[in-house]
């Protein structure tokens, strides 16, 4: 601490500074062991047509720790997973347990598509991207079940190879998806260098929709140019009827939120799967028509 004070202003921020590294580095210590582990897990988050079809579904990894299963958050620690060079394995790993999922989901005859969060800097690396397409091979998945979800905010770099990778990835039959879409810096003319299917509309636009006038302009405008360039559009956050009957509306082709289906254990929601599938009921009754 400091002994004077306005002398000391450095020295009396130190301390916490030193806190703030020391918690991290702990973090980044916990998270490579628990990778190393086979500690980390994933969930499932079901997306569906406005009549209310299952489309697909979004995976996000889990990390839970202690006897107690205590959830640490993804927006906590896929930060330091990116910062540190652990986003490689950690990727790789729920890649691996998607890929599974699929597989057991091909063999019970139901063929839809899974999206897997995908750190755009990961693009850089020739060997990741090896590394994706065996995973695939190995699994006997078609990559056209696999879609790759990219956060536009990390887009503003982009340097030649990532397209070139990316390129190499849309032509063995991968989707992608730009995620968070609004809240980032990437130009319009970049959507269609990109070779993306799928923009997903931000949670925060949908947040208040229908009744701010500014968000309504700004989700049709995102719909129409979607419409324009063929991509298909995904809103994220859905927690009402009236956010869902808006974007229905309106054209959105894929709902995905706590009002349709929140995140749960790929176990469980591949045993939902198969008993809605086997009743022919993976209808959700959202549609007002
Ligand atoms: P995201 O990709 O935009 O994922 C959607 C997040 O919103 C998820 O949070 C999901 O649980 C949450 N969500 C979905 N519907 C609703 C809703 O109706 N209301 C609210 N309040 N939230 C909803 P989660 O699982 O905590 O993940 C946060 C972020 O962490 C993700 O945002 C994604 O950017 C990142 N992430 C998650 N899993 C992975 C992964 O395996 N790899 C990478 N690179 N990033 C991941
Ligand atoms: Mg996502
Ligand atoms: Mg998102
Ligand atoms: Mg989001």
């Amino acid at each position: 601490h400091a002994k004077q004070a306005g002398k000391g202003t450095f020295a009396f921020f130190e301390p916490r500074i030193g806190e703030v590294v020391q918690q991290r580095v702990r973090l980044e210590e916990a998270l490579r062991n628990a990778i190393l582990r086979d500690e980390l897990s994933i969930a499932i988050q079901s997306q569906y047509s406005p009549s209310g079809r299952l489309s697909g579904g979004e995976v996000l990894v889990r990390w839970l720790v202690g006897p107690d299963g205590v959830p640490v958050s993804p927006g906590a620690f896929i930060p330091v997973a990116e910062s540190s060079g652990l986003i490689k394995p950690l990727t790789l790993l729920v890649l691996d347990k998607a890929l599974a999922v699929i597989r057991q989901m091909m063999q019970r005859g139901i063929h839809i598509p899974l999206s897997v969060n995908f750190s755009t800097d990961l693009f850089r690396d020739e060997e990741l991207i090896n590394g994706v397409l065996e995973l695939l091979a190995e699994a006997g998945v078609p990559a056209e079940l696999l879609v790759l979800e990219i956060t536009e905010s990390l887009f503003i770099d982009t340097h030649s190879d990532v397209l070139d990778n990316m390129g190499r990835l849309m032509e063995a039959g991968l989707k992608f998806s730009l995620d968070d879409f609004g809240t980032g810096y990437s130009n319009l003319a970049y959507l269609k260098k990109m070779h993306l299917s799928e923009l997903k509309i931000d949670k925060s636009f949908v947040d208040n929709l229908p009744g701010d006038d500014d968000n309504r302009a700004i989700v049709r405008s995102i719909l129409s140019i979607a419409r324009q360039l063929k991509l298909r559009v995904v809103a994220e956050g859905v927690e009402t009827h009236s956010q869902a009957d808006f974007l229905a509306a309106h054209g959105c082709d894929l709902l995905q939120g706590f009002l349709l289906h929140k995140p749960e254990p790929a176990d469980s929601w591949l045993i939902e799967l198969e008993n809605c599938f086997s009743e022919k009921k993976c209808h959700k009754g959202v549609d007002p028509s």
